[in-house]
């Protein structure tokens, strides 16, 4: 092979191993996290809560919870719906463009978030009140690290934007036009039920649900255990396949360029063979015809390449016979000089 072909390969191979490399790594982390959590304590929210985190030292690693969502102190409210009250809130503004794509030749959209504000009041998850039995609450700790929140949408507005006679210049120019803003609200709402899969701890009385410590995940949704353990483990089924079918991909692609490259090699070794022993039967034809034990028919066909010297070379598989000693030294015999077809194997010719 030579160097470009060595290249694309190391290319084709390079690339086929980063992505298996990501989705392995996205598989594996995926695997941890279905671990960590068929392994997480799931636990009520009831008045035996307080009891069962003491017996485990004040500290539960991985624990699963599930309330309503109680605001701690005022809760956060929307300018749009005064109505609603919220613990979480999220204001994103969004710009719609359309911009030319050269290498389709037309206008795609282009969604940029622009603007982002995150506020938020401590709140807690309250369990299910039972008669003359006290709401057992845990308050949640850093919500936005967790994963999985999805706030409720509460308001979106969206507003063509006119641009004015020089923005539509430098739009023509720089191949970009806005087309629209979108100013979107979201709010996580009190009594949404949530699950929260953390840290447990108690402090002072307090129960503080928080981000968990040796890599796990901290979760934080409206889905409960099951459906959140469902989700998890069809997405680590995909990258699992997904690995699987790279990594079959990998081994029948190095399979193949190390069947490629042998070949290369073994067919090098064999045309060093042949032409070694050619050099040898030129040798013997000389001291043959020095020795005037063989006469030289002077009607014997001649080398296509020096036209000078007799052809003493055969190429294989073709057949032709068409070479002298030293061309077939001297140039590439890869390809038949007649018909271009390969050549496997150089035999020197003995005329009867
Ligand atoms: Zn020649
Ligand atoms: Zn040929």
């Amino acid at each position: 092979m030579d160097l470009e072909k060595i290249l694309e390969a190391c290319a084709i191979i390079g690339l086929d191993v980063c992505c298996f490399t990501f989705f392995y790594s996205i598989y594996k982390e995926g695997a941890n996290c279905l671990k960590a959590l068929k392994e997480a304590k799931q636990l009520e929210m009831n008045s035996e809560l307080q009891k069962k985190l003491e017996d485990c030292g004040g500290t539960i690693p991985y624990a699963v919870i599930s309330g309503k969502v109680k605001a701690l102190s005022a809760p956060l409210r929307t300018e749009h719906f005064p109505f609603l009250r919220g613990v979480l809130q999220e204001k994103i503004t969004n710009e719609f463009k359309v911009r030319w794509i050269p290498g389709l030749r037309v206008w795609g959209p282009v969604d940029n978030n622009i603007n982002r504000k995150i506020a938020s009041v401590p709140f807690s998850l309250v369990g299910k009140s039972k008669l003359f039995q006290k709401k057992i609450s845990v308050e949640i700790s850093e919500p936005f690290s967790a994963q999985e929140l999805v706030l409720t949408e509460v308001y979106n507005d969206y507003r063509k934007y006119d641009e004015s006679l020089g923005e539509a210049i430098i739009g023509l120019l720089s191949r970009e036009h806005i087309v629209g803003i979108k100013d979107t609200e979201n709010l996580l709402l009190e009594d949404t039920t949530l699950t929260a899969i953390g840290k447990l701890t108690s402090e002072n009385g307090n129960l503080i649900m928080a981000s968990p410590d040796d890599d796990l995940t901290y979760f934080l949704t409206p889905l409960t255990y099951d459906s959140l353990y469902k989700k998890i483990s069809s997405r680590v089924s995909f990258y699992k396949g997904a690995t699987v079918v790279l990594g079959l991909i990998t081994v029948v692609l190095l399979g193949y360029y190390f069947k490629k490259s042998f070949s290369e090699i073994w067919r090098r070794i064999c045309h060093a063979r042949d032409l070694r022993r050619c050099r040898e039967a030129r040798k013997l034809k000389r001291q043959s015809r020095n020795s005037g034990a063989t006469q030289v028919d002077e009607n014997r066909p001649k080398c296509v390449i020096c036209l000078d010297n007799f052809v003493e070379i055969i190429l294989l598989d073709c057949g032709h016979a068409c070479l002298c000693f030293s061309c077939s030294e001297q140039i590439s015999t890869t390809y038949c000089p007649i018909c271009r077809s390969r050549v496997h194997r150089l035999i020197p010719v003995y005329m009867p």
